[in-house]
Formats: structure tokens, C-alpha cells, sequence
């Protein structure tokens, strides 16, 4: 079974938040003062979100990955990870996490079946990382990344966020990283998402500029394996450097014809697009009782309606209605 959607795009890809929650506060992603969280009962619970991941198996989605808010908070999260390996048809589930539960998760996250994480960390100064983020948290996030590495997670993957006058100017040491760890450092281009009065299209360092600079100190960059779970990401590596260095640059060269990928909300809307604010409502029908076939029915008409791209680039300004933290990153 596949499912194929009306532009001929495989959908394989389920990504998952459990929970609008974050123990940080990153300024351009969960604006400060301006977020309030979802009571309880508005966020799906584990059978549901296990039932709609089952159907969607039994569709064609092979990859799931599990996303907040940040996913480590919510109470009984590895029991639900391990839970999710029993389905028939999930061959691949990952992690996106802060790292800030990491030093005493990674152990915990192996044992539920995750083989693979991918980080946020947006500062390699923690003075400038309290700033992005609200929290004095990034010596624990560094203790984090470390577990994972004795933990045997491959590979750990740093995604960063370069914002430009804010952090742009530390991408060359983010780079460094990959010299001798076998760390993916990936950068992500800066997203209008969240009405965030941040964002403009100059605060977004394009993902060429980013390469300039790192090849400015480290010579042409090499081609790189594009591995298991690339996904848009363009890998290349320092000559003779043990990691990875990637760009993701869903702005300046967006990848929309590759993708494979639909979003379920904490709160239960499946958004076939991250930059639309379309959404289909799953919570209610599952609420209501219905039937395994219409939550496929419902998953197809996600497919129907998924955009042929986004078109931020066109609508400067325009920004999605909800922010990252409540979509799920
Ligand atoms: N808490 C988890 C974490 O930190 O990885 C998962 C959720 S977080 C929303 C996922 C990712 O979204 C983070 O790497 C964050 O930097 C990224 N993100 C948030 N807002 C963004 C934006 N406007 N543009 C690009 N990336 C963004």
C-alpha cells in the first residue's frame, strides 16, 4: 500500500507532536508572554494518537517522528515510543528534541527503539542560548548530546536555526563540530511561522550565504552520503572531517516537489502543510466514535487538499496562524 498524493508525491512520513508544551521558550518559535499552552483534554491522547498512526500504517506511512512542543515532557512519553514499534508497517521513528531531558532520557530513548535524534540547539554560548531561549539550560543540553553519543545514537543530528544579528555569526564553529564528532550539524532556514513579528525575509540567512561562510574557513565543501533520513537536506563535509554539515533551505530553494510528509497536531488537525494553515479535524471523529474507514477517508482527503507548495516567498509577511510550538517542529 502507498499513498500517492494528486502531484504523484509519495507520503511515507508522519510527523507527530505530542504536546504543545516546551520547557524553553525560543523567541521566534513560542513567542514569550504571548503563548498559552492547550488544557489536557484539547490534546490527543496516546491510544488516539497510536489508533490514527495504525490507520495511517496500514495506508502507507513507513517513517513516523515523534515532535512538541518539546515530545521529552510529556509524562509517559517512552512507553508510547515503544508502543508505536509494534505496528505493523513503521519501520522508522525518530526523535526531535531541545536535548534539555536528554542526559537522563538518551538511555531510555534506545531501550523504546529510537536509533536516530535530531537536536535543536541554536547558540554554542550559553549567555546568547539563555537569550533565544528564556533558559540557563544549555550546559544540560551539552550533557545531553554527550549521553547520546555514549548512548549510541547514529546519527545525532544539531539542527540550527541561523537568524540573522542574532546567531548567523556562529555557524563557522557550528561547522567546526563536525570536524571530529560524527555529529550531522544541519542548518535551517528561518520560516515565517507564527505571525511572529521577527520574522522578514531579511532575518532569513540563505542557506548559500551560510555555505559561503563555512568554505571561506574550511575550503569547498565535499558531497555527502544523503543517508537514511536526509530527507531535503543538502549534505555535504569538511574534507576529511568526521560529520556532516547540511542545509535545509525550505526558502531559497524550496523542496515542496519532494515532499513526502504530513503533520499531525497535538490537538488532533492533520496539516498536510508546515507554511498552510489548512487542516483537516481528526479529533472530533475520533471523539465521535468513528470507524477506522473514515479516518481513512479523512487521511486521503488530507492528501487531496496538500498544497502543490508554499508560497511564503510570494506573500512576504505572511506568516502561518500558529506558531512552531503548536504545530509541531
Ligand atoms: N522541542 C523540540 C526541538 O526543540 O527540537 C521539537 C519542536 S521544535 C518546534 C522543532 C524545531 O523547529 C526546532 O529546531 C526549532 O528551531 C525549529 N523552528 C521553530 N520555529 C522555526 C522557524 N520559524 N523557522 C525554522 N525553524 C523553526
Amino acid at each position: 500500500m502507498a499513498l500517492i498524493d494528486p502531484r504523484n508525491r509519495l507520503i511515507d512520513y508522519l510527523r507527530v507532536s505530542v504536546t504543545d508544551r516546551c520547557n524553553l521558550a525560543c523567541t521566534y518559535c513560542k513567542p514569550r508572554g504571548r503563548i498559552t499552552v492547550l488544557p489536557h483534554g484539547e490534546i490527543l491522547r496516546y491510544e488516539e494518537i497510536h489508533r490514527l498512526v495504525s490507520v495511517s500504517a496500514s495506508l502507507g506511512i513507513s517513517h513516523v517522528r515523534i515532535t512538541g512542543g518539546e515530545p521529552l515532557v510529556r509524562r509517559g512519553i517512552l512507553p508510547f515510543i515503544a508502543s508505536l514499534r509494534d505496528i505493523a508497517g513503521i519501520e522508522d521513528i525518530s526523535v526531535t528534541t531541545n536535548g534539555v531531558l536528554l542526559e537522563e532520557m538518551a538511555s531510555g530513548l534506545r531501550d523504546a527503539g529510537i536509533a536516530r535524534l535530531n537536536i535543536s540547539l541554536d547558540s554554542l554560548d550559553p549567555k546568547r542560548f539563555a537569550g533565544i531561549t528564556g533558559s540557563d539550560a544549555w550546559h544540560k543540553v551539552w550533557r545531553g548530546i554527550e549521553a547520546a553519543e555514549r548512548c549510541g545514537f547514529d546519527p545525532i543530528k544539531i539542527n540550527m536555526v541561523p537568524v540573522k544579528g542574532v546567531n548567523d555569526d556562529e555557524v563557522v564553529a557550528f561547522a567546526r563540530l563536525t570536524v571530529d564528532r560524527r555529529i550531522h550539524v544541519r542548518f535551517i532556514e528561518f520560516m515565517p511561522i507564527g505571525a511572529n513579528d521577527r520574522w522578514h525575509t531579511d532575518s532569513c540567512v540563505p542557506a548559500g550565504e551560510i555555505r559561503k561562510a563555512i568554505e571561506k574557513v574550511f575550503g569547498p565543501l565535499e558531497a555527502a552520503d544523503h543517508g537514511k533520513g536526509a530527507g531535503p537536506s543538502q549534505n555535504y563535509r569538511i574534507p576529511g572531517g568526521q560529520g556532516v554539515i547540511g542545509f535545509i533551505a525550505p526558502i531559497t530553494k524550496h523542496f515542496c516537489e519532494s515532499c513526502r510528509r504530513l503533520r499531525l497536531t497535538a490537538d488532533g488537525k492533520i496539516r498536510p502543510c508546515l507554511l498552510s494553515d489548512t487542516e483537516i479535524d481528526i479529533k472530533s471523529p475520533l471523539r465521535g466514535g468513528c470507524n477506522d474507514a473514515e479516518l481513512e477517508r479523512l487521511l486521503r482527503v488530507a492528501l487531496e487538499i496538500k498544497p502543490e507548495r508554499h508560497y511564503v516567498t510570494e506573500s512576504p509577511g505572511g506568516c502561518t496562524a500558529r506558531t512552531m510550538s503548536r504545530i509541531g517542529g
